[in-house]
């Protein structure tokens, strides 16, 4: 049986005022995810443990059948795999955020989705001043970028500078064990980016800068058991984000890069589609996961978020059930999201959100089912891990 995962970050939210009251996943023109729910099973399903946070990390693992709870070290350290980087036992991954501060606001947790190319000359720059024996930079995709620490303080804790957005830093620094040697490096590099003529070229075009990094989801190196082990599949994964790449390094599953997958709203849809029906002509697994509607909800753009979701249904949900149908072959569909991204918080909440799975081919499907957090009046009837172990074993 052939599986494929499609997975609309943080596409779960609450009902918004500008959308008549209805929450982006209603609003969205989405026929192909109303037909799927109505052709196959549908659950209310809870993404993050109680012990954590539902960052896209966390909640991402558990829809990959894994319990969050007893694998996970930290985002960085999940990163890290993604981009090919050995950790030795002793060493502490923090995400590196490009971040904008003003006022000491945190205004911007992507620098206005600053380029690569601009964001390599600040790492630079950053290392220049900032690394030594013990500290080195790794450079990322766009704001996302790597600071990995020998001995480093892993036990202080640390915000997801997307979840402060808006709010004074103050009371959001890290804090706790070693959290000192980490506010400092912070605080030096806003002195080393202020004059950066990345920057001044930046603020010259109207665009916010890169006025300090913001370190935080530190953890030691990860392990899982591989999809292989556990459920005796071969599979591959499909992503723009490293975040993505590393659980599939993690979990033994192939990374396929497609041209123009940017994690946005302007991400290349047909690529990605095209690419997973190719990927499951040779393996049996494929997990499509597409970023958009979680920037949306950071953005708190209610309407591009509904935007992103009707996008991800007709480009993503829909190219790939056709093809799955055209194969002529047994499949699993299965449809969902990592967690809510509402956009009046502007940030993730740990609420459960719909998972639809569909066994076919099914022919052609007319009737719909509304596919949104209603589902089972929104309470949650299982842990997504224990589901998701069930499915995968087929
Ligand atoms: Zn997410």
């Amino acid at each position: 049986m052939k599986i494929a995962y499609l997975v609309g970050d943080g596409m779960g939210d609450y009902p918004v005022e500008v959308l008549g009251s209805r929450t982006p996943l209603q609003a969205a023109d989405a026929p192909n995810m109303r037909r799927i729910a109505a052709a196959g099973q549908l659950r209310m399903v809870q993404t993050a443990p109680d012990s954590l946070p539902p960052g896209s990390d966390v909640c991402n693992l558990a829809l990959m059948g894994y319990n969050a709870a007893e694998n996970y070290t930290g985002r960085a350290a999940i990163e890290a795999a993604g981009m090919g980087l050995d950790l030795a036992p002793d060493d502490v991954a923090f995400r590196c955020n490009l971040v904008t501060v003003t006022d000491d606001v945190m205004i911007d947790h992507a620098s206005d989705h600053i380029t690569t190319a601009e964001a390599h000359q600040i790492i630079e720059a950053l290392a220049a001043e900032l690394a030594d024996d013990a500290i080195r930079f790794a450079p990322g995709v766009s704001y996302r970028h790597l600071l990995i620490w020998q001995n480093g303080p892993s036990d202080c804790t640390t915000e997801p500078p997307h979840e402060i957005l808006e709010r004074r830093i103050d009371s959001h620094l890290p804090s706790g064990p070693g959290a000192e040697a980490v506010r400092d490096l912070m605080a030096r590099s806003r002195a080393i980016l202020e004059a950066h003529p990345v920057n001044r070229a930046r603020i010259a075009a109207g665009k916010r800068p890169a006025s300090q990094i913001w370190l935080w989801g530190q953890g030691k190196a990860m392990q899982l058991a591989s999809y292989r082990e556990l459920y005796g599949l071969s599979g591959s994964m499909i992503t723009a984000v490293d975040l993505l790449r590393g659980l599939a390094v993690l979990a033994g599953l192939e990374v396929i890069d497609v041209e123009g997958a940017t994690g946005w709203i302007d991400t290349n849809y047909e690529g990605k589609a095209a690419a997973a029906l190719d990927a499951l002509k040779r393996n049996d697994f494929v997990y499509v996961h597409v970023e958009a509607p979680d920037e949306c909800g950071h953005r708190g753009d209610a309407a591009l978020k509904t935007q992103a979701i009707s996008e991800f249904d007709a480009r993503i949900v829909g190219p790939i059930w056709r093809g799955l149908e055209a194969m002529g072959e047994p499949y699993r569909l299965i449809l969902t999201m990592d967690h809510r991204t509402p956009v009046s918080l502007r940030g993730h909440s740990r609420e459960p959100v719909p998972m639809a799975v569909l066994d076919g081919p099914v022919g052609a499907v007319t009737a719909e089912r509304a596919f949104d957090e209603t589902v089972n009046d929104g309470q949650a009837q299982c842990f997504v891990f224990d589901w998701v172990r069930e499915l995968l074993r087929g």
